[in-house]
């Protein structure tokens, strides 16, 4: 026998908890922690101060169409569209390569981690090509690779300036070797630009690292960044194991490579579309 038994319907059931959920107010996603000052921020209020900490300047990621939205005037076109990746070496880590792309391309509305636009930044006419972080970290397969690659030729052919926005973790190693390629391929297609003498200029923002470092965001006639953008080729953990010293402070970071020679400018956001008329004054002048 048991020392307590309770009868069906004996008490009354509690709320229902589907009208608890309706009485909550929600709240989550409308606030965020800044990673700088640990501010907690109105969302909208980031948003509508172009992702950047009202209190201390944090420069957020910013997406490939809000960035075309934020330096192209209105009317541009988005081109070289609709490349998808095969997934040459069939790949599969923790889930499969093409489980991932699915994902990614459901969560971004995307094709890949690229997007190219021709259009008007205020007097110039100009290709524009951004990368999308949220897409597998903004990785540079095949498709990011051949996509960078025909803004690269559409400038040359066209005679239009070209900018590249980076944000990237470097090569997607999903497509192993065919990702490294893009390297050489881009490069190559970078060197003909120049020959040509079309200016290109690279927009390195939080973060531009790996294989993108080392090949297009570090070839620009100008290359910028943003404030406090992580920019390097090998991650600070591997380099102290390597070289057995501890590294300085604020090492791959925007100003530290400023003062080094390695970019040419840091340019806050909002001063960022100005900046870039203005060089392509000078430098069509
Ligand atoms: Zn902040």
């Amino acid at each position: 026998m048991s020392w307590f038994k309770r009868e069906d319907g004996e008490y009354e059931s509690g709320p229902d908890p589907r009208d608890a959920a309706d009485k909550t107010v929600r709240t989550e996603g409308l606030w965020i922690k800044c990673v700088g000052c640990h501010a907690i921020i109105f969302k909208k209020e980031l948003e509508a101060n172009l992702n950047v900490c009202p209190k201390c300047q944090h420069h957020f990621k910013l997406g490939a169409r809000r960035r075309i939205e934020l330096l192209l005037e209105p009317g541009y076109e988005l081109v070289d569209g609709g490349l998808r990746s095969t997934d040459p070496l069939n790949f599969t880590d923790v889930k499969p390569y093409k489980a991932r792309l699915r994902a990614a391309r459901e969560a971004t509305g995307l094709d890949d981690a690229i997007l190219n636009a021709t259009g008007q930044l205020g007097p110039h006419a100009v290709i524009l090509s951004a990368m999308e972080y949220s897409f597998i970290g903004g990785s540079m397969g095949a498709v990011v690779g051949e996509t960078i690659a025909r803004a690269v030729d559409r400038a040359r052919l066209a005679g239009k300036p070209l900018i590249v926005v980076a944000a990237s973790g470097g090569a997607r190693m999903m497509e192993g070797v065919v990702s490294l390629m893009q390297m050489a391929k881009i490069s190559t297609a970078l060197a003909q630009l120049d020959a040509a003498k079309v200016p290109y200029i690279c927009v390195l923002t939080d973060p531009t690292t790996g294989g993108v470092t080392a090949s297009f965001a570090m070839l620009g006639d100008l290359n910028i960044a943003e404030p406090g953008a992580l920019i390097g080729f090998a991650g600070p953990r591997v380099i102290e194991q390597t070289i057995r010293q501890k590294l300085p402070e604020g090492f791959q970071r925007s100003e530290f490579l400023l003062e080094k020679g390695f970019l040419d400018a840091v340019v806050h956001r909002r001063d960022l579309k100005a900046y870039l008329i203005r060089a392509l004054d000078f430098m069509k002048a």
